[in-house]
């Protein structure tokens, strides 16, 4: 075996620092790194023996845990048959099963499954789906989006191009971003339905640009990375109308907040409504590989193909990997194989009730809980580097970013794990806040 294999953890947290970007690093700076060791349940084992309950799910996607002797058994029997073959000409059992089974529990009338390697790109295939339905269909002026403000939809350049204009790269890349349109994000709560007013910004944008917009693109219910905000079904609901009625398509990037994740299986699901476009990724494999999904209707799939082109301009390299989708189909079956339902509205019991008092410390602005999304946001963005050790110290996992302190541990975490990750996370605010 290599030295590189077999490296000490000194040496290969050396090359860490001297070679590896991590998620937005600086090469001046040495990153704030915790060594892992391993991972499984709800606990990940730093290299130093500590072991921290997870409250990230690693961004969403280790819904069922880390370790999961049933994902572990579906990539290992689909190792020993075949790893990867390419999609272009040839298929499988995994990749035409997880199409559809992803067909099966989204909303109708999603038909049409184009499997990709990652969110991003996967909300770059929605994109082009978009605008090459209005090229086929003779209307190429239809180019633009309009998406709302506190989006997040990826780091490429496209998707950077629909993530909130203020707070996303834009200014960075303004000179070679696509400039599309913007609506103010919802502010009407989630219990709460939504007025015309509340629809009016929406509105009159699309009374205005109709003629140049090919899709509305939103994350549905719940805005991720850009601000954790959670909002009315209603303002789905009216949305789809607009969308219908100004002959614009509806795309929901639903990778942050499908399979369960806010208490219905996907957050449209709230609405009783579906998109003609809609992304999924993050918890599609249990966490366990890099996949991602873009549903369309038959619509949509028959009126991209009878234009000029003749077929869907995309086909990446990685397309329908057999290992990623095999693990999926078994992610898929372990939850639907239990009550999901039940288990999200206990882990949304379990987070109000561990989070509420974070209400009394000052400098916190307000907490909010959603299925398994737990929310504390402040007045001022935390000091990242101090905050970050004392989590670790309080021996849990939780990753701020600017204002905003959160969870959304996995599914199976215990009532006991959840009520001392809540209890871990309020003390830490504490002692971060009141000195
Ligand atoms: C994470 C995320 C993406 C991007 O997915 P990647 O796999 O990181 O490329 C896109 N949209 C939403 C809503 C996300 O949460």
């Amino acid at each position: 075996m290599s030295d590189y294999q077999n490296a000490s953890a000194q040496q290969w947290q050396q090359w860490d620092r001297d070679h590896i970007w991590h998620p937005y690093s600086s090469a001046l700076q040495r990153p704030d790194i915790f060594p892992v060791a391993s991972a499984s349940g709800v606990r990940l084992q730093l290299s130093d023996g500590r072991e921290l309950i997870d409250g990230m799910s690693s961004w969403w996607s280790a819904i069922h845990g880390y370790n999961n002797p049933i994902l572990n058994q579906a990539a290992k029997a689909q190792l020993d048959t075949m790893s990867h073959v390419m999609f272009g000409g040839l298929s499988h059992q995994p990749g035409a099963s997880l199409g559809k089974r992803l067909v099966d529990i989204t909303p109708e009338p999603l038909s049409r499954v184009f499997i990709s390697d990652s969110g991003s790109v996967a909300v770059e295939v929605a994109i082009k789906m978009a605008l090459q339905f209005w090229i086929s269909q003779g209307s190429k002026q239809k180019s633009k989006l309009l998406a709302l403000r506190n989006g997040y939809h990826g780091d490429t350049f496209a998707t950077m191009a629909v993530c909130d204009p203020v707070t996303g790269m834009h200014h960075l890349f303004s000179e070679v971003l696509t400039q599309h349109f913007f609506a103010p994000s919802p502010t009407v709560d989630f219990k709460q339905q939504a007025t015309d007013d509340d629809m009016a910004d929406m509105q009159a944008l699309l009374e205005a640009h109709h003629q140049f917009l090919a899709a509305v693109i939103v994350e549905p219910i719940v805005q991720g990375t850009g601000g954790m905000r959670f909002y009315s079904p209603d303002y789905l609901r009216r949305l789809r109308t607009l969308c219908d009625d100004y002959g614009v398509l509806l795309i929901h990037d639903e990778i942050a907040t499908g399979f369960a994740r806010t208490g219905e299986m996907f957050a449209c699901d709230h609405a009783g409504i579906s998109p003609d476009i809609m992304c999924v990724g993050k918890a599609l494999t249990g966490g366990y590989m890099s996949l991602a999904a873009t549903l369309c209707t038959e619509e949509i799939a028959v009126g991209i193909c009878e234009g000029e082109a003749g077929v869907f301009m995309h086909g990446p390299t990685f397309m329908g990997n057999p290992l990623a989708c095999s693990v999926a189909n078994a992610s898929i079956d372990l939850l639907l194989s239990q009550d999901w339902h039940s288990n999200m509205q206990r882990i949304q019991l379990g987070l109000s009730a561990g989070l509420s008092s974070a209400k009394e410390i000052n400098a916190v602005k307000d907490v909010r809980c959603l299925g398994g999304i737990g929310v504390i946001e402040l007045h001022k963005p935390v000091n990242m580097v101090s905050i970050q050790k004392r989590f670790v110290e309080a021996g849990i996992w939780i990753r701020p970013f600017g204002k905003l302190v959160y969870t959304m541990p996995p599914y199976i975490i215990s009532d006991k794990d959840l009520a001392s990750l809540c209890k871990s996370m309020i003390e830490v605010l504490h002692k971060e806040f009141d000195a």
